[in-house]
């Protein structure tokens, strides 16, 4: 009997311990949870490919602009630039030339971050934010960065919290890899959630890689690409024996797909996918909507306001 009590009594004992509530980690007033996705270097692809991804979602983006690439190959217009920020995009400073700006001295860091701003609000684009050339930034590219911008974005690998420095912005990369899977994409987004931070995702120009087999013919640089029977569209780059890249400009290329270059008449049969942008994209913006409806999509600018981030 006096055993039975002993038991009774180490189990309340243990029971109390096992409920002193494990501490939460601390969430700063005014923070929520909020998603933002920049696309760097201003390829045309934002346009091509991204622009009707988060239309269709009723969701925005942000693209940075690299200048001295504007209106050239491969890259955004300022029409087209125009129409994302019709669209409710944010369009970013990222210097005239993209260097690192770490290498220059104190009056070429000006020169590249005020002649970019200057550039862009000269085609009639405000500009409040910049992102750093390869994440690369030092307390004088910093403090230049606050004289003609709001905030500034490096990498850092974290989610921001009401407390960041607005030029010391941290994100994470979402292009995908080997080492780099959908998984911790969604790992980094599940993290700003729970702790209600601010997580910045970028990526560069919207790709896709496929395997191929049975390539008959060549295809040519910039031709349309035609996937049957999915009837996907896609842009060509370049292809090797057993893989092949594009743009994807529009439905999701299946496995068993015949691929036929427009002009060149060549094809191939696509065999695996080692990894579509376009089908990315799509898929983080549909896994915030369906796991964290309350978590908003946001440009950097509103990121700031509503995070009280001055
Ligand atoms: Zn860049």
């Amino acid at each position: 009997m006096r055993y039975a009590f002993c038991f009774a009594l180490l189990l309340i004992v243990i029971s109390a311990c096992s409920t002193v509530p494990v501490t939460a980690p601390a969430v700063m007033a005014g923070s929520k949870p909020l998603v933002t996705f920049i696309f760097d270097d201003g390829y045309e692809t934002d346009y091509t490919v991204a622009r009707e991804i988060f239309r269709s979602q009723g969701e925005v983006a942000c693209t940075a602009v690299t200048t001295g690439w504007v209106n050239t190959k491969n890259y955004l217009s300022v029409p087209q630039l125009h129409e994302l920020r019709q669209d409710g995009w944010e369009i970013m400073g990222h210097t005239v030339s993209h260097p690192n700006l770490r290498s220059l001295s104190e009056s070429r860091i000006e020169d590249e971050l005020f002649r970019s701003k200057e550039a862009l609000e000269g085609w009639g684009l405000p500009v409040k934010n910049m992102v750093y050339p390869y994440n690369k930034n030092n307390e004088t590219v910093r403090r230049v960065a606050a004289k003609y911008y709001r905030a500034a974005r490096e990498g850092g690998k974290q989610p921001n919290a009401p407390d960041a420095d607005p030029y010391d912005l941290k994100s994470y990369s979402s292009e995908l890899s080997f080492w780099h899977k959908m998984s911790d994409i969604r790992g980094h987004i599940d993290r700003a959630y729970s702790e209600k931070k601010w997580v910045i995702l970028y990526q560069h120009m919207i790709d896709a890689k496929i395997k191929i087999s049975d390539k008959k013919g060549s295809f040519v640089e910039d031709e349309q690409l035609t996937f049957m029977p999915s009837g996907a569209v896609g842009q060509f780059i370049k292809s090797f024996l057993w893989s092949m890249e594009f743009v994807p400009l529009s439905g999701d290329p299946q496995i068993g797909d015949t691929v036929t270059g427009e002009s060149s008449g060549a094809s191939a049969r696509m065999t695996d996918v080692y990894y579509n942008e376009r089908a990315a994209i799509t898929e983080m913006i549909e896994y915030i909507h369906s796991n964290y409806p309350e978590m908003q999509i946001v440009t950097v600018d509103q990121g700031l306001d509503l995070m009280g981030i001055p």
